[in-house]
């Protein structure tokens, strides 16, 4: 239970871009802050953290959202759909938007992050909650074994 059958598959609104996952995910996290309650249309933004050697997208992406030089943002250029993000400099892992992966029995998201901005009604069943976000390397690290192991 709350790990994924490999491989789990998954794809865009339109079905334009497609995605595989053949690595067990790192960390699974629900965010509350106002953007990605602005991006996900909804009250939080459901990420799984992916190792980049188990993840392969095919079909034609374009680049948007609140893309900065350190954040790329991936999405269907046909559908508009949010795929994943890749944040500059980090090789060993992307973030994928959860909700395009066709199974997600598997899915509980682990932590969540910036809660201090969440709904008042949103509540998330996750083991670690951040007002904001984790403030060191250490403590990711950590929350990812703590993963790992659960
Ligand atoms: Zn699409
Ligand atoms: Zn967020």
């Amino acid at each position: 239970m709350n790990t994924p059958d490999l491989p789990i598959s998954g794809s865009c609104l339109c079905g334009s871009v497609q995605v595989q996952v053949t690595a067990p995910p790192i960390l699974t996290f629900a965010c509350h802050c106002r953007d990605c309650q602005k991006l996900s249309v909804s009250a939080y933004s459901l990420t799984a953290m992916i190792p980049a050697e188990g993840f392969s997208v095919s079909g034609k992406l374009a680049m948007g959202g609140l893309r900065t030089a350190a954040r790329q943002h991936h999405y269907c250029p046909h559908c508009m759909g949010f795929i994943f993000s890749r944040m500059e400099g980090v090789t060993s892992r992307i973030n994928l938007r959860a909700t395009i992966l066709d199974d997600l029995t598997w899915f509980v998201p682990f932590i969540e992050l910036m809660t201090e901005e969440k709904m008042p009604w949103a509540s998330v069943p996750a083991e670690h909650s951040f007002a904001r976000i984790p403030e060191t390397a250490e403590q990711v690290e950590a929350l990812m074994e703590a993963y790992q192991r659960r």
